[in-house]
């Protein structure tokens, strides 16, 4: 396994949002994270990107215990995350804030070739290279924060609600690009609220309740779950 939650719990101060939690990512997959407002899905995404410290349990990525590592560390060992809400730097270009993915690394070949990565996947960012990443559109700028982290070169990608706000078509579009990166060789964590196209993408999935995995299985087999469609699919 690529990571490996163990029995992980968070605390923000008295609140517990996390109880007790095992979740595990191959490398090479897709894996799921879906459920309601609330449900904890950030919360376990800043405690695998060393945001927030755990208060119980191990996280351990590539076999190795990181439970109490720095976050920038984590990034050099190769997770990389893009936020919910984007957090696009908003005065700086969007080469700028690609760039900004990039920082930890001094190769500049790689860095060139990661650069065409991104604007082979995102064509739109290529030909507003030099706009402001604040002028951008909110599709746009989800693309920016996904492109950022892609600069880090991650062996994992943490992808916080992707299609969050975005237009019906671009959701589908997200999704297509997500699949592409897996595709090219990049294990993804992805945290959705639209349980359908997380699921349909998804190798496997977990779902999570009030901080509790209440359900896991592979993406197709949630997908037919009628407790599963009832409460995240809009089947009655
Ligand atoms: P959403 O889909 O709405 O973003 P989520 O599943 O990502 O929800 P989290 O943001 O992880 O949920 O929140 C889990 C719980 O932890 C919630 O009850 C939330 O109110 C609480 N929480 C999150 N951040 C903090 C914080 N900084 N301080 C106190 N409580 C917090």
């Amino acid at each position: 396994m690529l990571l490996e939650i163990e029995n992980m719990s968070l605390h923000y101060g008295r609140i517990q949002a996390l109880h007790g939690i095992s979740v595990e990512v191959g490398e090479g997959e897709i894996v799921a994270l879906i459920g309601a407002n609330g449900a904890g899905k950030s919360t376990t995404m800043r405690a695998i990107s060393g945001l927030r410290p755990v208060s119980q349990g191990t996280i351990k990525f590539n076999g190795k215990d990181i439970t109490k590592e720095r976050a920038d560390r984590r990034v050099i060992r190769g997770i990389s995350q893009s936020p919910e809400g984007r957090g696009v730097f908003p005065g700086m270009t969007v080469l700028e804030n690609l760039e900004m993915g990039c920082y930890t690394r001094k190769d500049k070949a790689g860095i060139r070739s990661d650069l065409d990565r991104v604007f082979g996947l995102f064509p739109r960012l290529a030909e507003r290279r030099k706009q402001i990443g604040g002028t951008m559109s909110g599709g746009e700028q989800q693309m920016v924060a996904i492109g950022r982290a892609l600069m880090a070169r991650p062996r994992l990608l943490l992808l916080d609600e992707p299609s969050m706000g975005l237009a019906p078509i671009l959701i589908q579009q997200i999704f297509s690009i997500i699949t592409e990166i897996n595709q090219q060789g990049t294990t993804i964590l992805l945290v959705e609220q639209n349980a359908q196209q997380a699921l349909s993408r998804a190798h496997r999935a977990y779902v999570l309740e009030t901080g509790r995995i209440v359900k896991s299985g592979t993406g197709a087999e949630l997908l037919v779950d009628p407790s599963v469609q009832e409460a995240y699919l809009g089947v009655a």
